[in-house]
């Protein structure tokens, strides 16, 4: 079929993207130039395209992707509910073919292809319509067939959540982290009666009394030894730091609940959203009587969530490993995952989840499959990684620039990058400029201006990524694969591809 598709077309054809329904034959190719198609042999009523012979050729647009998710249900995103998974944030949209195809080497973690903040949609220029198309053809090319999820990511607004929905996204990310109050971590007990008697209690459905009533003098036990009791001051606390953003998350659900209409929510797979809350990007770390404590308050006030980011201990900085006591860490995950599992189940979702490799043994230790690890700009690194050896002269043209960005770019960021540690371009030899993705400083600096470079190097990016994609693809793999490895037990990473 594929070679005579080829005959047919005088085009490449992915050979795992040709797929029979009702009768037709749909399939992508690629021109000697790099532009792909979508091809289709047989009935092609609701496409838009070019005869060729007994092929309709059509370009890969909006309409066309559209009408594709219609006849191929595999190609709509999906809720994941439960499962162990894994987001694959492609700022560039051209990475969910090598997502595609290490997720394919690891039977239980279920991908999240398609994953897009606001803050990211500004800089890279592209709508949430068009993060799910990119994500629907790297499906279609690499003929993906299990379920997998688009993360409308890091929603700050009930204005936010709208374009989101019309594309049909199925997983929402609510950011109550504007509304924590971190003086409340430090704050004199003073300050704090003052903050909590200021809480909006009509929005949270409660009084200062029953609040009482509901955590003091008691014990709440949550398995495995581990029991948790609030003294009046650790409550003011974590009321006066998350009773806001509670009311703000509470809002932002109902507004989604309302949006989806007759879409009901779900905690598991089949329906038609899903919710994670994160307060991942607050200044002051999520203590286990904190997290226990808004997990508690949103559970009373009826919401529904998948998983939840604390602001875990220690640093999660960009692109790099984790900053701080490992056991420190480890004790308090222990915390979070009993807690997790008793108010849920739910899982523990990690943000700036990329190249925390010296956490993901303890994480996966002890949240088991309770975890969503979440990554976003490691792909486009790992692009660059693919530019080094491509074309080392854009290469330098994006180290340079990034150099000139970084103090101004890395305003919004978890970073501490010293740019002056990262070799100028005219330093290196061609062979070295790869080793700028390995260094602590190096991979900072180029993370955090993509939207500058990608202002202005992005159509020469893509075109010099979209022909070597190969290459791409397989930098990809090879640096995914060291993340997803330490999630599983042997018997579920497959080996095969
Ligand atoms: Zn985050």
């Amino acid at each position: 079929m594929i070679e005579r598709l080829e005959q047919l077309t005088g085009l490449r054809v992915y050979p795992r993207s040709v797929v029979e329904a009702d009768g037709s034959t749909f399939f992508l190719a690629r021109s000697s130039e790099g532009n792909k198609v979508l091809g289709i042999l047989g009935d092609a009523a609701g496409f838009e395209g070019e005869q060729r012979g007994e092929v309709l050729l059509c370009p890969l647009a909006l309409a066309n992707a559209a009408a594709l998710r219609d006849q191929l249900p595999w190609l709509r995103p999906q809720p994941l509910g439960l499962k162990k998974s894994a987001g694959c944030g492609d700022r560039l949209g051209l990475a969910t073919p090598g997502h595609v195809r290490v997720v394919r080497q690891f039977s239980g973690i279920a991908p999240i292809f398609a994953q897009q903040s606001v803050r990211e949609n500004a800089r890279t220029g592209r709508t949430p319509q068009q993060v799910l198309d990119d994500a629907t053809w790297g499906v279609f090319q690499e003929g993906w067939r299990e379920p997998w999820g688009a993360d409308a990511d890091h929603l700050k607004t009930p204005a936010d959540v709208d374009t989101f929905i019309a594309a049909r996204y199925t997983f929402y990310t609510v950011d109550p982290g504007d509304h924590v109050d971190n003086e409340a971590h430090t704050a004199a007990r003073g300050v704090l009666l003052e903050k909590v008697h200021a809480l909006p209690w009509n929005m949270l459905e409660d009084t200062p009394q029953a609040l009482d009533k509901r955590y003091l003098e008691r014990t709440f036990d949550l398995g495995g030894g581990f029991e948790l009791a609030f003294s009046e001051e650790i409550l003011l606390r974590a009321a006066a730091k998350y009773g806001r953003a509670t009311a703000h998350t509470v809002q932002m659900y109902r507004h989604l609940v309302s949006m989806m209409g007759d879409r009901p929510p779900s905690t598991s797979s089949g329906q038609s959203f899903e919710l994670e809350v994160s307060v991942d990007e607050t200044e002051t770390p999520t203590s286990p009587h904190e997290h226990f404590f808004v997990a508690s308050e949103l559970k009373r006030l009826g919401v529904q969530w998948v998983s939840l980011a604390p602001r875990y201990i220690g640093r999660f900085e960009k692109g790099v490993d984790y900053i701080g006591d490992l056991a420190q860490f480890e004790a308090e995950l222990v915390k979070h995952s009993s807690i997790a599992r008793h108010l849920g189940p739910y899982k523990l979702s990690l943000h700036s989840g990329s190249d925390k490799f010296s956490i993901y043994p303890i994480i996966a230790k002890h949240a088991g499959d309770l975890v969503h690890l979440k990554t976003a700009g490691t792909s486009y690194l790992e692009a660059l990684r693919a530019i080094a050896s491509i074309d080392p002269s854009l290469f330098r043209e994006i180290l340079a620039f990034a150099h000139e960005r970084y103090d101004e770019d890395k305003a919004t960021y978890h970073v501490s990058a010293d740019p002056a540690k990262v070799p100028a371009p005219d330093q290196l030899a061609d062979s070295e400029l790869a080793g700028v993705l390995d260094l602590f400083d190096g991979r900072q600096v180029l993370h955090v201006t993509f939207g500058s470079v990608l202002d202005r190097f992005g159509q020469q990016l893509k075109e010099t990524l979209a022909q070597h994609e190969e290459v791409h693809y397989a930098v990809l793999e090879t640096h995914f694969r060291k993340h997803l490895t330490p999630f599983m037990s042997p018997n579920e990473s497959s080996g095969s591809v």
